[in-house]
């Protein structure tokens, strides 16, 4: 058996500092890593099941969090680093990190503890909270796998009334010298999103590159046995498990993305298509977020490939803002507004996620493509999350809280700093329009437009009553209705509810109908609770 736990470099006999390495924190470059003295310093790593289970993870989730954790220690014993780890089968493990944490205190006698800013707020107030009992200083260092700080963007939000990615992005790509032709942006605007975003068309996307995909080695053959069996009723299966686990396999894929995807990212940005889980995205947000990638490599990777002729700049532009912009602007919402904002609910949604979330099984052609990738690769797509599984959760109301706990679940990329802002504020529209200045609604029409999923459905985008009506469109109608009041408030919807005027009496009636008709048998359906491990 591959075992991660050999201490393989003898412990000092005295320790200075204990260095705390998370599961998302795996680079040897790492702020907490950089002043490492291998005579009198420890890493501390554990993998513990309360990191799977407190929310119930799905099976992608866990295992490439613990087989990157395990070859990232595989890569620290290479460089004689001394480690403690802790694997989850351990006989001794406590399960938890703050558990785990004072048995290492305990047992290596510290006389202080380093560790990068954390991403999940929970974890940094645990870990603090292990500091103090035991009176240890606890050096917390910048994470420099962003562009920004916590108090850059702080202090960026405390000059403005309201808080918008356009105004922070700018400020970053200037303060970065990223795409800018001195003063200016390169190209004269900041923005192409106008060439960006089409469809595939009738004849669906063609000769689309794969993935880059990795068969898992032994360690991770270890991990997906382990996952298998610890988990077994988490949801998800591991049969296409892929994903980059280190930083050369991590690497390999930045670079494949570049040369085969990159061009056509911008163009096909927010087009869907049936048993297509992949197209012309990155899939780097879990290398990205586990820290095997640093976003200046990545936005620096891009921005060459367009001074070099080899990718247009609308896809380049489109590409770095996500991660220059939306990447670091999620992070900032995040860490300037918990803990409260995990409680938010601005529109007072209170149903629950219907059950099929955790399976795929509904006869809404464009959710079941979706749920199904997910829960196979732990994969999907922004327009997949926020314009399919988000948008349905929204229009049907459910509360924002749930809605969380599902994404927090299911994506292999799936850590709260980056998770918690896009599904309660972009998606669900929960902090009331903190993040983004109006909800993200649409009908049925939209994913018909953006996708082919409605020719394979039993129900019409055109229709919002009747038998055939699709759920969306009732929904959104309902939607609309429903908090008239509160969205006659926002400019940006002024289009939205111009349409909503034109139906009379009976038809909103009929509407709000079949919408009730449609939610009580989604709540009917839902079994309680995930099972827990
Ligand atoms: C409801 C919802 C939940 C989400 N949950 C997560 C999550 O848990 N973890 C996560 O990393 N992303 C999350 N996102 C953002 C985005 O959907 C994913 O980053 C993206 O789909 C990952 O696929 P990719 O690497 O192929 O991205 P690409 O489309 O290739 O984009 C490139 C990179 O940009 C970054 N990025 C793109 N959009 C965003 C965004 N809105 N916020 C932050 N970074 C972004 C990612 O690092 C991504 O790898 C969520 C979006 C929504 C709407
Ligand atoms: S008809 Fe409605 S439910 Fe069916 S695929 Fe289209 S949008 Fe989805």
């Amino acid at each position: 058996m591959t075992n991660a736990s050999n201490a393989v470099v003898a412990l000092p006999s005295r320790v200075r500092k204990l260095v705390i390495v998370l599961g998302d924190q795996l680079d040897l470059q790492s702020s907490a890593l950089q002043d490492f003295d291998a005579a009198q310093d420890v890493v501390w790593m554990a993998e513990v099941a309360e990191e799977s289970t407190l929310t119930w993870s799905a099976k992608q989730r866990i295992a490439v969090f613990l087989t990157a954790m395990r070859h990232f220690a595989q890569e620290l014993r290479a460089r004689r680093l001394p480690l403690l780890y802790t694997q989850l089968d351990d006989a001794d493990n406590q399960g938890t990190l703050a558990l785990e944490l004072r048995k290492a205190i305990a047992q290596l006698k510290p006389s202080g503890l380093i560790l990068t800013a954390p991403g999940d707020w929970r974890v940094l107030q645990s870990l603090r909270t292990v500091a103090t009992q035991h009176q240890l200083p606890l050096d917390l260092r910048d994470d420099t796998h962003f562009f920004s700080t916590v108090r850059e963007f702080a202090a960026h939000a405390k000059s403005r009334k309201q808080l918008r990615l356009e105004y922070w992005y700018r400020e970053l790509r200037q303060k970065h010298g990223i795409l800018m032709d001195g003063k200016d942006p390169v190209g004269g605007q900041w923005n192409f999103d106008a060439d960006n975003r089409e469809s595939f068309g009738k004849a669906g996307p063609q000769d689309v590159p794969p993935p880059t995909r990795f068969v898992p080695d032994p360690l991770t053959q270890e991990v997906i046995a382990l996952v298998n069996t610890r988990f077994a009723s988490h949801p998800g299966t591991l049969h296409s498990f892929g994903w980059p686990v280190t930083r050369t396999q991590a690497l390999q894929a930045l670079h494949a993305f570049i040369q085969q995807r990159l061009p056509l990212f911008g163009q096909f940005e927010d087009a869907m298509w049936t048993g297509e889980p992949w197209l012309y995205h990155s899939h780097l947000s879990c290398a990205l977020n586990l820290k095997l990638l640093n976003p200046r490599e990545v936005v620096h990777a891009a921005e060459d490939a367009y001074r070099a002729g080899q990718a247009p700049l609308a896809a380049v532009e489109g590409f770095i803002r996500q991660i220059l912009g939306w990447r670091e602007y999620v992070r900032g919402i995040y860490w300037t507004q918990m803990p409260e904002y995990l409680e938010r609910n601005a529109l007072s949604a209170e149903a629950e996620l219907p059950a099929w979330y955790w399976t795929g099984d509904t006869d809404m052609a464009c959710l079941k493509d979706a749920i199904c990738q997910t829960l196979e690769h732990g994969y999907a797509h922004h327009i997949q999350r926020l314009m399919v599984t988000g948008l349905y959760a929204l229009l049907l109301g459910v509360k924002p809280q749930a809605v969380h706990t599902w994404y927090l679940s299911v994506y292999v990329d799936a850590v709260e700093w980056v998770e918690l802002p896009n599904t309660l504020g972009m998606s669900q529209f929960g902090d009331g329009g903190l993040m983004t200045s109006k909800p993200y609604v649409a009908s049925g029409k939209y994913i018909q437009r953006m996708s082919n999923h409605c020719k394979g459905c039993k129900y019409d985008p055109a229709q919002s009553t009747g038998a055939a009506a699709c759920p969306y469109t009732t929904l959104y109608w309902d939607f609309l209705i429903r908090h008239e009041l509160l969205l006659k408030k926002n400019p940006r919807m002024a289009m939205q509810l111009k349409n909503l005027a034109r139906l009379d009496g009976p038809a909103r009636d009929a509407i709000s109908r079949q919408a009730a008709t449609h939610r009580l048998l989604q709540q009917t359906e839902r079994p309680q609770t995930p099972p827990q491990t």
